[in-house]
């Protein structure tokens, strides 16, 4: 894509730490240590129970334990029930393990308490690089922006993502392509961002049919896991549209599984927008059906 500068543009940038690599769980507590956090606690969610117990068995004393009922869409009774424990036990900050229903809760409780946030991702949803916060109540999901909800250290550790099983690994992957697509068409995009959702793309596309084939292969781990991040940049950077918008509100309306939706919204979205702004979708397509690995992608 050649880049042009014919129009002003304001690029903002994500403000936090991140640790990239497989093993860098081995950093955390030096991480902690420099936050000057004594007491975290740490999230999961039931399915992700006994990985959390063995994170905070690592911390040693430095850790008020864990809570392990994250829930999808973030439901603010599950937040109210955290946020009791992380009282009663005197946590001073979060250390969220897991996907995008985990980080959420981190989110929310920081939200409320303006606690510091570690989040180590285990799934491509992007939601540790954004200040943005969907939480539902009843069957009504709101989202907001908010600079205590931007978490403030990311440990990316590829051996966690291991275990992410294919079909999920698949739809994280589709959930992080629909950031960096709408950012490429976001009323707000520059270069910069589009600069980095067009290599997340590439990077997923070249990585998930891979993964698909051989989970255990890591270093397409590694690079789905780099291409969710710069995606999960591109949504914190830049507005969404009419994809997000969508599944914001079927997932939040009839508590739809939040990577399936966007992954069988994207291509009817991307093909209706793509009337409106070609020039701005061609490169996406390029990569997708170019002879290479993510060659029928969107098929
Ligand atoms: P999820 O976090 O709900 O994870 C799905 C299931 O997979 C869970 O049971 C989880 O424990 C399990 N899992 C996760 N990683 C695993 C691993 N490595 N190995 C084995 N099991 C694993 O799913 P998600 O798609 O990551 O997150 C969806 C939620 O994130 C939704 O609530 C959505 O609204 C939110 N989200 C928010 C943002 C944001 O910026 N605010 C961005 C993206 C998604």
């Amino acid at each position: 894509m050649t880049t042009k500068f014919d129009e002003a543009f304001v690029y903002n940038g994500v403000p936090n730490r991140v640790v990239f690599g497989s093993g860098t769980i081995s950093r955390l507590a030096e991480e902690v240590k420099q936050l000057g956090l004594n007491r975290p606690r740490v999230l999961s969610t039931p399915v992700q129970k006994r990985d959390a117990e063995m994170i905070a068995v690592q911390l040693g004393e430095n850790v008020a334990g864990i809570y392990s009922n994250a829930t999808m869409h973030t439901p603010v009774d599950v937040t109210e029930a955290a946020l009791a424990v992380m009282t009663e036990t005197k946590a001073d900050g979060v250390i969220a393990f897991g996907g995008g229903s985990t980080t959420g809760l981190g989110k929310a409780i920081a939200l409320r308490t303006d606690l510091t946030q570690i989040v180590l991702p285990t799934t491509y949803a992007g939601s540790e690089m954004t200040n943005i916060l969907g939480e539902t109540s009843g069957a009504l999901k709101k989202t907001l922006r908010s600079p205590k909800v931007q978490p403030e250290v990311i440990i990316y550790d590829v051996d966690f993502t291991l275990t992410l099983p294919v079909g999920l690994s698949s739809t994280s992957g589709m959930n992080a392509i629909a950031h960096a697509v709408e950012g490429l068409y976001a009323q707000d995009r520059n270069p910069i961002v589009s600069l980095m959702a067009l290599e997340g793309i590439r990077a997923l596309a070249e990585s998930l049919p891979v993964i698909v084939k051989q989970p255990q292969d890591r270093e397409a781990r590694a690079k789905a896991l780099y291409g969710a991040w710069l995606c999960g940049a591109v949504l914190g950077s830049v507005g969404m549209a009419l994809h997000h918008k969508l599944c914001h509100v079927l997932g939040g309306s009839f508590d739809l599984p939040h990577a399936e939706t966007h992954t069988v919204v994207l291509p009817h979205v991307v093909s209706f927008n793509a009337q409106a702004v070609p020039e701005l979708l061609a490169p996406v397509a390029e990569i997708l059906h170019a002879d290479g690995p993510g060659q029928g992608l969107f098929d």
